[in-house]
């Protein structure tokens, strides 16, 4: 509270208090004795949002980081950060529906790209999250081998200890994609 010491209007003693603490803000307020008030804020914010806690948790989502491991990293070194809670708030309010809609545009790029194509050669393959034979759900990536551009990736049951998509699966997973295109796999 050193900086907030001395009036910079008349340069008189100044009361200063710790007014908001929210995540990674912090606001100000002091007044002079000669009645001259200041409010400071440590960041500028969107309506009541500060921006350094949108972009705080938009770091750790995008670098791939633990959001209680970044979170008690910070801490740690006594810099003021958001609460679990109020990451997983803004992943869902904000991060997220940009993380699909991003997907989405790029996705519809690529069948653009690919729709004229007279032959689509596609090569497929999925991964488990649990080691072992007894994963129940898979993530499935399919790829143009020819630009070498994942088109789809979709999380589906997996039918046996080879992470394939069950055979249900597998047709809807080709049809909604490439309805009018000539596929060959
Ligand atoms: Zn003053």
């Amino acid at each position: 509270m050193e900086l907030f010491k001395f009036c910079r209007v008349c340069l008189a003693h100044c009361k200063s208090k710790m007014k908001t603490i929210n995540g990674t803000l912090i606001v100000v307020e002091s007044v002079c004795v000669n009645g001259h008030s200041r409010t400071w804020s440590s960041q500028p914010l969107s309506g009541e949002m500060p921006w350094g806690n949108l972009l705080c948790s938009a770091s750790i989502l995008f670098s791939g980081s633990s959001p209680a491991k970044a979170i008690s990293f910070l801490r740690h070194m006594g810099v003021l950060t958001m609460s679990k809670r109020t990451y997983h708030r803004i992943q869902e309010a904000y991060l997220i529906p940009v993380v699909s809609g991003v997907w989405k545009s790029q996705q519809q790029h690529l069948f653009n790209s690919v729709c004229g194509t007279e032959k689509l050669v596609l090569g497929g393959d999925g991964r488990c999250d649990s080691p072992g034979h007894n994963a129940k759900y898979g993530c499935y990536s399919l790829m143009d081998l020819h630009s070498k551009k994942v088109l789809e990736v979709q999380l589906v049951q997996v039918s046996s200890s080879n992470c394939l998509p069950s055979e249900s699966n597998l047709p809807k997973f080709i049809n909604v994609l490439f309805k009018n295109i000539i596929v060959k796999i």
